[in-house]
């Protein structure tokens, strides 16, 4: 499968990351990607800079080192409702944005308020990628989310970090697997994102690409093979991909 992408990654902005934007972009470039997304976590989360931080992202050139950059945010879901912590006003001035739950900044407790929350960002309209859904410290109904995905033409995402040894997350890999089980089911598109927190990391998506394998996952769900798929669930970065 051609890998052609990865939109979700962390620069310095994003504090507990340590690469520069500059730098994320070359790693990108010199890893044979087409297309960059820088996705820095939105202001809720502990350390990280406010709203002001992605309000400027016209200066940032569309191309760079030979590869397409768009920018977002990875948007905090805070509670069951689905609230994200960035203002409509902010969230029009990217070019897409991943919505995930993280421990620290989440209220809900529950299966059925996790399922709402992610339910919510589903059809928030600002939102295109729901970030590592896999995560089972907070567990959701799986059948719901993929189905709400592929009605609503939103990406669900396969976390490379939620696979990593590393991760702090639960019951990733079971939990992915369940996930690309539904995606099947509904013809939900996903994507593949490493969560890079440091430029040796960008694209570096094996530990999925081989959960995909191994579940013999349909390649025409997999968003990262073409840019022209990836423009159809990015309108807003669609101008950015197409040419
Ligand atoms: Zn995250
Ligand atoms: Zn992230």
């Amino acid at each position: 499968m051609h890998d052609r992408m990865d939109l979700h990654t962390h620069t310095i902005a994003s504090v507990h990351a340590y690469s520069t934007l500059t730098e994320m972009i070359r790693a990108a470039a010199d890893r044979g990607l087409e297309l960059y997304g820088c996705s820095d976590h939105g202001p809720a989360m502990e350390g990280t800079l406010g709203a002001h931080y992605f309000i400027n992202f016209k200066v940032i050139p569309r191309e760079l080192f030979g590869i397409k950059v768009v920018m977002g945010a990875e948007l905090n879901i805070l509670n069951p409702s689905g609230t994200v912590d960035l203002s409509e006003r902010t969230l029009e001035k990217l070019d897409y944005a991943i919505a995930s739950i993280h421990p620290t900044c989440y209220t809900g407790k529950t299966t059925s308020e996790n399922t709402s929350a992610y339910l919510a960002a589903i059809e928030n309209p600002y939102v295109q990628i729901i970030g590592h859904p896999d995560d089972g410290r907070f567990p959701a109904d799986y059948e719901s989310l993929a189905a709400a995905a592929a009605e609503h033409g939103k990406l669900l995402e396969i976390n490379n970090s939620s696979l990593s040894p590393k991760s702090f997350r639960k019951n990733s890999r079971e939990n992915c697997i369940a996930i690309l089980e539904q995606c099947r089911r509904y013809q939900t598109h996903i994507i593949v994102n490493s969560d890079a927190h440091f430029y040796c990391e960008v694209g570096g998506h094996e530990l999925a690409m081989n959960l995909l394998k191994e579940v013999d996952f349909p390649e025409n769900l997999v968003v990262n093979t073409s840019l022209k798929k990836a423009a159809e669930f990015l309108p807003k970065a669609a101008s950015v991909l197409r040419t």
